[in-house]
């Protein structure tokens, strides 16, 4: 046996790349059926977004998976903020002009 000394001489380049974090692709938003009352997480294909000229006619919509119904919630600056992040499809009710 030969006392044969390693140096364990690591170089660890760490990378964090937070700033340049992603999530485009498999955005889910949770959402609830006030007919069936059953809570379920939906892609950004299966939701629509409404912009109307006030918040007022603003809303999104989806289709219950459970039962069936159209589902129509009044949304926020936040919500569709985060729906038009998320990729889901706009449609603005509104012309301009
Ligand atoms: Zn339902």
């Amino acid at each position: 046996m030969s006392g044969s000394a390693t140096s364990g001489v690591q170089e660890m380049s760490v990378e964090v790349a937070f700033a340049g974090m992603r999530r485009v692709a498999g955005v889910v938003f949770k959402a609830g059926c006030p007919d069936c009352r059953v809570s379920f997480e939906l892609g950004a294909s299966e939701l629509r977004l409404a912009i109307g000229a006030t918040s007022r006619t603003t809303f999104y919509s989806f289709v219950c998976p459970e039962c069936g119904v159209t589902v129509r919630k009044p949304a926020g600056e936040r919500i569709v903020e985060l729906l038009t992040g998320g990729g889901v499809r706009t449609l603005r009710l509104h012309s301009a002009g």
